[in-house]
Order: structure tokens, then sequence, then C-alpha cells
């Protein structure tokens, strides 16, 4: 039996969705498909989500990314987790850092240990068992040293920050290069096919000057909007903003700080939040808000009191609904980025659900059977990872104990979904987690936002004491003093970046 291959193939917008899904296909599909890119420079992009995780890493394998020339072409710096300021209580501050936590021990994970110590008043603080973490709190920087047995040096996990325009110019250039083509012009509307077995599906948009762009498989990354997933499909959106009610950031660069920090920050104030991205050439931040608990100008002027240095521009506003698309893949149209849905940046997931999104899309790819199990099966994936990652970042909202605002209070008293309801409750019985099939946050991730934000739990886990609690304190120090050995010789995150990837000074 032959396949029957789908030759055309037209990506809707050059976001960073477009080009990072143009960039991929283009190199994994082998240059069987004819790939074209129809983009608006008068519209423009979001411009925004300049912070990753590392599973970017793995995009940048794929696509034979040097990473090196990548952060001299970005601006990029190194990012080791994220810093969360004033998020359990205010002037609480804890870092939910990558990579691993503690060594294994035996039968039960470190972090079980952990807990039995710290009820005996034995244990130093979490962040102290992370080399991310006491790395990024001195400022310090290094790529793992696989070549070290033994070692934390191993363990050290990191993912970037970067210049989102001079990302989507990267990825354009890479995507060009293996065979992509960009069409100018803005889309005025796009036309499907009347009758027989694809009633519906969208046979070409349509630009303004005229010219029609035909395809078969049509990918839209044309943003917020979804000019085909939604203006012409009608797919219908699910809201999320009873979980996560924040519909609003303004964003403005400034100048750089003394000091670049290897992670990004996340600081809570009355009625949101704000990012702090620091770049080479300048430092990304922007104030996440509801627009219920503040207006558009109280929102500007917090985050221009919070600034490192001199503001580079006015702040921009951008207006957004939390929420996921009914179906990602709905008749022949994909939707990659801003057009399949949006959870606000707080664990920086958009960029990495992208990527997932064309992974997804290669693993389900179409031929002209159009399989409806296939794409009945890419939905519910997509589904999944948003519902899963939806749930991680309530939690941060749920978790609080601010008592200053409306803001906070309705936010720890809001109904949560009850996927998350039965993490909190397992994770409250007896310090577990457990990772549902391969959702996105892994048990270290989860525990440290959960103890950053004082969780209380009735109980550790049983067989923690079938190790004495001497053997138990014997190994948290040597795990403690060894991790602290292991910073003291890593560079600091200034030098690294000078010596390896410093980017040309404008
Ligand atoms: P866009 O950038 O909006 O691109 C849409 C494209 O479609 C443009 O090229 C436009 O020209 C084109 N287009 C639209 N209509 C037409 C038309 N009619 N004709 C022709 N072309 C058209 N993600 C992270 O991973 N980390 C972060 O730190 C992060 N921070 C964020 C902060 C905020 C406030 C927001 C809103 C998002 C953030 N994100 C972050 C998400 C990230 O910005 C997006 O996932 C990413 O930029 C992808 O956007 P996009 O390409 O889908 O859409």
């Amino acid at each position: 039996m032959q396949n029957q291959a789908l030759k055309d193939i037209v990506i809707v917008g050059g976001g960073t969705a477009g080009w990072m899904t143009a960039a991929a296909l283009s190199t994994m599909l082998n240059g069987r498909y004819n790939i074209r890119l129809v983009e608006s420079d008068e519209i423009g992009i979001v411009g925004v989500g300049e912070a990753t995780i590392p599973m970017i890493q793995r995009f940048n394998r794929v696509l034979g990314i040097d990473e090196h020339e990548f952060m001299r072409e970005t601006q990029g710096s190194f990012k080791l987790g994220i810093e969360f300021v004033n998020w359990g209580k205010q002037g609480e501050r804890y870092m939910h850092g990558f990579g691993r936590l503690g060594q294994d021990l035996a039968t039960v994970p470190f972090d079980q240990y952990w807990q039995k110590m710290r009820r005996a008043g034995k244990a130093a603080p979490l962040e102290e068992y992370s080399i991310s973490r006491m790395a990024a709190k001195a400022n310090r920087f290094m790529p793992a040293r696989h070549d070290v047995p033994n070692s934390p040096l191993r363990d050290i996990a990191y993912a970037y920050h970067f210049d989102a325009s001079l990302y989507a110019r990267y990825l354009r250039k890479l995507a060009e290069t293996r065979g992509v083509t960009r069409i100018e012009g803005k889309i005025a509307r796009a036309t499907q096919r009347q009758g027989g077995e694809h009633d519906g599906f969208v046979d070409a948009v349509v630009l303004e000057n005229g010219e029609r762009v035909e395809g078969e498989l049509f990918i839209d990354c044309s943003g917020f909007r979804g000019l085909l997933i939604e203006q012409t499909l009608h797919t219908g959106y699910e809201d999320w903003t009873g979980w996560l009610p924040a519909d609003r950031a303004l964003a403005v660069p400034c100048e750089s700080a003394a000091r670049m920090t290897p992670y990004t920050s996340a600081t809570a104030h009355q009625s949101g939040w704000q990012w702090r991205i620091p770049l080479q050439h300048r430092t990304g931040n922007g104030h996440v808000y509801c627009s219920r608990f503040i207006s558009d100008d109280e929102a500007a002027s917090t985050l221009l009191a919070n600034l490192d240095g001199k503001a580079l521009g006015e702040p921009r506003l951008i207006k957004f609904q939390t929420g996921m698309r009914k179906q990602a893949w709905n008749r022949n149209v994909v939707a990659i980025g801003l057009a399949g849905g949006f959870l606000e940046p707080l664990e920086s997931t958009s960029i990495h659900m992208i990527q997932s999104g064309i992974q997804r899309l290669v693993d389900f790819f179409p031929d002209q059977r159009w399989s409806a199990i296939d794409r009945e099966e890419f939905n519910r994936q997509s589904r999944f990872e948003y519902e899963r990652i939806r749930d991680f970042i309530v939690l941060h909202y749920k978790l609080n104990q601010r008592t200053d605002s409306s803001y906070w209070l309705e936010c720890a008293n809001m109904a949560i979904p009850a996927t998350l309801q039965r993490k909190m409750d397992m994770y409250r019985s007896h310090g577990r987690v457990v990772r549902v099939d391969n959702e996105l946050f892994s048990e270290v991730g989860w525990i440290q936002v959960l103890e950053g934000q004082n969780m209380p739990i009735d109980g550790y886990h049983p067989l923690a004491d079938t190790q004495s609690e001497a053997d138990i304190a014997d190994y948290l120090e040597s795990v403690r003093g060894v991790i602290a050995q292991c910073v003291k010789v890593m560079p600091t995150h200034d030098e690294y970046i000078a010596k390896m990837c410093a980017a040309r000074k404008n």
C-alpha cells in the first residue's frame, strides 16, 4: 500500500511560532514538501516571549543550531530557573530551578529524606541541594560537565533568554536557507472547498493584493487572532480566566543592570506580577495583571517604578484571554502558537508548547487520507498538555498567603481544577507528587513551588524512616557540601558569556 503524500504546506504567520515551525519542518521533512510562509510586516509580531525552559535545547539540536552562535545572534543569556518574589507571603522569595534536587540515597526520593530531616530541624533550605539554584543565587553559570563522574556538575540544566525579534530573524534565515519560501502580504480572507469528502477544508489564503496562496495543509501561526482556526473555521475557544484571571500585560525593555543574572525573575505585585529577563543588550520587563483590579495607568506606573535602569520606550499594552482552542487541529488547519491558545508566561511555557505542537504534528503528519483518529489523538495530547501546564500555573496563584490585596485573596479562595486539587491533596497527605503520563513539569518542579509557597503537609513517606537519622544527616550534608564546592569553581554568568558567546555591541 502506497501513502498518498501531501505536497503543499502553507504556514500563516511569521512570529516565533511561524518561523519555529518553518525551520523545524524544513529540516525534518527532508526537502520533500513545498513549504511557504505568509506574513505581514504591517501587522508585525507580538514581540514578547523571551524566556524558555530547558527542552528548547532539544529543538536546537534537531535543527543543528550551534549554541554559542545562537546566543550571539539573539543577544541571549542563560537561564537556570525562575526566582519568585512575594508569591507565598510578601517579602518571601524562592527559586524554581531546573534539573534535579539532591542525589539518590535509598528507597524513597531525595525530597522525602529532606522532609523527614526538616521536621527534625536538621535540614538546610531545599535550595541548597540544587546546583542550579545555588549557581543562580551566586550569579554563576556553566553547562553540565558530563565527563566528571558522580558530580553535581553533571546535573546543571539550563534554558535561554533571548530577544524575540532577533530569534524570529535567526530562524527565518535558517528556514529560508533550507528551502522555505516567504511571502510578504496581508491575508484578506481564506477560501474553503465546497462539497465532497473534504467540504470546508481551507484551500487557499487570499492576500489583499489578490494573490491566492493555495495549499493542502495549513498551519495557523497567526497569533491571538487565529485567522484560520477561528476566523475561518469557528473552532471555538475555552476560556480559563476563572482560574487565571490576569488578562493584560504591559511590556517595556530597559537598560541592562550591572550584572546579568542567569535566571528570570517573577515578582508579585498587588494585582499581578512583573517579569524581568536579562539579555546582553537590554533587560526585558513586563507587568502581567488583571484589569478588574488595576487600571492600565496604575499598572504602567508599577512597572516603571520597578526597572533596573532607564526604560527604552513606552510600555506596550497586550490584551489576552487565557485558555485554549477547542481543537488545535480542525479539518486541514493545525494551530500552533498563540493561535492555539495562551497560558500566561509565569513559567515560560509558550515557546515550549510551540515546540511540542510541531513535534506532535510530525508524529501525526497527515497524508491525503486525513485520518480522523490521528487528528483526534493530536487534539487529545494537545489538551492534556495545556491542562497540566494550566494546573501548574494555577498552583502559584492558589497557594498564596497574601492578605494585602483583594486580588490575592480572590486567588487564594478560588475553586481550582479537580486535577490540581488532587495533586495538592496528594502532596498534603505524604509529600508525594505523582507525575501523570508525560506531563511537562516533573516532581521536582512541583515540589519547589509547593515548598516555596509554604504548602503544609501532614506527613512524609513512611519508608524514609527505614534509614537512620544519622545516616540521612551525613548524606544531606555531603550533598550540600559538594554542591557548594562545585558552585565555587563555576565562572560567573558574565564571564562565561564574555568568553564564549558575547554578542556584537550595537
Ligand atoms: P505572533 O507573534 O503574534 O505572530 C503572528 C504572525 O501572524 C505575525 O507574523 C503576523 O504578521 C502574522 N499575521 C497575522 N495576521 C495576518 C494577516 N492577516 N496576514 C498576514 N500575516 C498575518 N512565551 C515564552 O515561552 N516565554 C515567555 O517569556 C513569554 N512571555 C510572554 C509574555 C506575554 C505578555 C505574552 C502575551 C506572551 C508571552 N509568551 C512567552 C508567548 C510568546 O510570545 C508566543 O508564544 C510567541 O511569541 C509566539 O507568538 P506567535 O508566533 O504565535 O504570534
